[in-house]
């Protein structure tokens, strides 16, 4: 099972992915957390990560095409795989049908979760105060920059795949178990 989760920063799509995770023992591939990697490792790649990150910003295409088509092929991924936070361009969306396609895998399910703009900053505020986080990109100043892109580059994609009929929109203003459980409703 290959999937792709949508959602803007503060939806809950982490928490989902862990839950797909163990229900199909696939593995997660998130491209933020591969940036953080890098950036934790003060690789070059993570050093010139790191301001686009803390702004809220998108890393530039062909550097995570690279990444994910380097991720893709190892062999943890043969069971099935999630992808969390990438293609967040339409551009990306297209590099990954195409590298797809030569590798002969496909998108089982495309799913985005949905929720309310305001409720994302109410989220988002807690988590920082909980003090939970020790994500720079964390607070809500650069959250709107965040849901600012996410409207700009991402919901394209969404649509991209809306057109293609790969799309299925969850109601993410709902408890945790709820979303969980409409999203094994789809599968
Ligand atoms: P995330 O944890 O998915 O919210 O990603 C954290 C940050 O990493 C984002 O705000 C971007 O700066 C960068 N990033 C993650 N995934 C991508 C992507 N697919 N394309 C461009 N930048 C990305």
């Amino acid at each position: 099972m290959n999937f792709i989760l949508f959602g803007p920063p503060g939806a809950g799509k982490g928490t989902q992915a862990k839950m797909l995770i163990d229900k199909f023992d696939i593995v997660q591939i998130s491209t933020g957390d591969m940036l953080r990697d890098e950036v934790k490792s003060q690789s070059d790649l993570g050093k010139s990560a790191k301001s686009i990150m803390d702004r809220g910003d998108l890393v530039s295409d062909n550097i995570i095409i690279a990444m994910i088509k380097k991720r893709i092929q190892m062999s943890d991924c043969n069971n099935g795989f999630i992808l969390d936070g990438f293609p967040r361009t339409l551009n990306q969306a297209v590099e990954l049908d195409g590298l797809l396609e030569d590798l002969k895998i496909k998108i089982d399910n495309v799913i985005q979760i949905e929720v309310d703009e305001n409720l994302l900053l109410e989220r988002i505020n807690k988590r920082a105060l909980e003090n939970e986080s020790i994500r720079n990109d964390d607070n809500s100043a650069i959250l709107k920059n965040r849901i600012i892109v996410y409207k700009k580059d991402t919901m394209p994609v969404i649509d991209y795949y809306k057109n293609l009929k790969k799309l299925n929109t969850i109601n993410g203003m709902q408890s945790i178990e709820k979303v969980s459980q409409d999203i094994l409703n789809i599968l």
